[in-house]
């Protein structure tokens, strides 16, 4: 345990150690739609939220149809009203800030670039459900934002829009940032609020759920970075304006992170709906392979899909999009997402614990060319255990891209099977040495 602790303190003055210019990528907006466009000014959302009230504000969510952005698409109005009315001494409001999905950084521009949106949707969902206590659960890979942010929190405490009686309206809702240490399972909102305790990040078991028995066992809103600040804009446009856009089924915009064989790789914001081809284009992307639409947690699609729409209804993303391009060997992107969840998987339940950690193994003995057909199976056996015993969606989630690569590009697998001349006594482990 020692030697644990070592480590993760090392990481964390190692991460806060990177140069902030590492991740500098407000000029990596590409494209503005709507919310990015939409600049409120701060606290012009909770004035208008308190003009509504928390019953006219629960109204607009609800005629809005917005959906959380963080990839599950629960109804948001649906989470803020269940935990409104569920009972308990205290209620909380949780902004999940761990972006830790590979090829996703959009959160980190809203809390670089319109912190103040983020926050006015905080103190709105505390309007709405009853809360007077907020927190930032901060990725502590994004620790160099800390104090910037800790300032503006203080600035907007001085202006009267944050903290006891907000702007003379007696609604008191203060916001405490929290880091994380870099575990992905944090992400997922049950292991944040055990992280949040001051416990392991390990997923609870569920029922109950986080709307009545979250924080400290009280009623609990966890929402994405992008679906508060979605929420801020709505409280000032109104529900109806934002469902208009989009897809009936998938309303609002979403900002996508561009990433890896594009011209242009950066944010961009699309009306729900839009194709992966035009997000290509707008990228910029030319000789694409293949595009992983969430991170290495979703569906990996072949040039044949890239008609399909971005939307919960067709192609659901948290807004990671990865771009392979035809020189790449999509064996190698599956072995190295296998390998990601092995090293991420928290190791409470075995389905996940044992088959991430086979399933990198396979990929190392095919990447030695000593792999076998009886592998691939395996591999397809697992997908099939992880996804109906793992204990939470990281387990759930972690052979999806996997096994798309295994089924769309299967001539990056068989290449790899092994040839006349295999040993029966062949020692993988001392070759993976
Ligand atoms: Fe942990 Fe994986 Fe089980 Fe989730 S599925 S609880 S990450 S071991």
């Amino acid at each position: 345990r020692i030697d644990e602790m070592a480590h993760l303190i090392r990481r964390r003055v190692q991460v806060g150690d990177w140069p902030p210019e590492w991740f500098h990528v407000e000029d990596n907006i590409r494209r503005r739609d709507v919310l990015l466009d939409h600049g409120l000014a701060p606290g012009e959302a909770l004035a208008a939220a308190l003009d509504r009230g928390p019953t006219g504000l629960l109204g607009e969510i609800e005629r809005s149809a917005l959906r959380g952005r963080g990839g599950a698409g629960f109804g948001s109005d649906i989470k803020w009203r269940s935990c409104r009315d569920a009972w308990g001494d205290a209620h909380y409001v949780i902004c999940n800030a761990d972006e830790g999905e590979p090829g996703t950084f959009k959160d980190r521009v809203l809390l670089s670039s319109y912190f103040d949106m983020v926050v006015d949707g905080m103190c709105i969902a505390g309007f709405a459900i009853g809360a007077s206590k907020g927190f930032i659960y901060l990725r502590g890979e994004y620790r160099y934002l800390l104090d910037r942010l800790e300032t503006r929190l203080a600035q907007r405490r001085e202006a009267g829009l944050l903290g006891r009686n907000i702007l003379g309206r007696g609604f008191t809702f203060d916001i405490e940032i929290h880091l994380g240490a870099g575990a992905y399972i944090c992400g997922e909102e049950s292991a944040l609020i055990e992280s949040l305790e001051g416990k392991p990040g390990k997923p609870r078991i569920r029922p109950p759920f986080p709307v009545t028995h979250g924080y400290l066992g009280q009623p609990t809103t966890v929402n994405n970075v992008e679906t508060l600040a979605l929420a801020a804009l709505i409280a000032v446009k109104g529900g109806e304006w934002f469902r208009a856009i989009g897809t009936p089924a998938s309303t609002g915009t979403k900002l996508l992170s561009v990433s890896g064989d594009v011209a242009r790789p950066g944010i961009y914001e699309f009306p729900f709906g839009v194709t992966v081809a035009e997000v290509l284009e707008a990228a910029g992307a030319t000789d694409t392979q293949a595009v992983t639409t969430a991170g290495a947690a979703g569906s990996c699609l072949a040039a044949n899909e890239f008609g399909r729409r971005i939307a919960f209804e067709d192609v659901p993303t948290g807004g990671s999009i990865m771009v392979f391009d035809q020189s790449r060997d999509m064996f190698e992107a599956a072995r190295n997402f296998a390998h990601f969840f092995a090293h991420e998987s928290c190791g409470f339940c075995t389905p996940c614990r044992v088959g991430t950690a086979v399933n990198a193994r396979l990929m190392d003995k095919l990447a030695l060319d000593r792999g076998s057909p009886y592998d691939l199976d395996e591999m397809e056996k697992m997908h099939h255990l992880m996804q109906g015993a793992s204990h939470c969606g990281l387990g759930n989630t972690a052979t999806i891209a996997l096994r798309d690569i295994l089924a769309k590009f299967r001539p990056a697998f068989d290449r790899r099977l092994h040839s006349p001349d295999y040993e029966p006594g062949f020692d993988l482990d001392a070759a993976l040495s």
